[in-house]
């Protein structure tokens, strides 16, 4: 009747099992279970499960980063045109300034 209590594990043949697998039915040592949605699997199945879902999430880390882009833009153009009114805020004694001049003026 012992027998019964201890099934072995489906990889390791000299484990004894702790969990079976709800979707394959076997029978797994800890090594060889891993938790999905708060129940124990196999990583054969885990790996079915997770396949298709990483597309998923693929598609929507695709579109926050759109998404981020399209946030990064705005906030680089915002920028821009804020510098670009600081230049026009400045006196213009900036722009005509001989701080400039200075640098070419002795070529001949
Ligand atoms: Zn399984
Ligand atoms: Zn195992």
């Amino acid at each position: 009747m012992d027998r019964l209590h201890r099934q072995r594990c489906f990889n390791h043949a000299a484990r004894e099992a702790v969990a079976r697998c709800p979707s394959c039915r076997r029978y797994f040592c800890r090594e060889c279970v891993v938790e999905h949605d708060d129940k124990l699997i196999c990583a054969a199945c885990q790996r079915k499960l997770t396949g298709p879902k990483k597309k998923r999430t693929s598609i929507v880390r695709v579109a926050a980063r759109i998404a981020q882009a399209a946030v990064m833009f705005v906030v680089l153009w915002i920028l821009f045109f804020a510098f670009g009114r600081i230049l026009l805020s400045l006196p213009d004694k900036f722009h005509e300034g001989t701080f400039w001049s200075k640098a070419g003026g002795g070529e001949e």
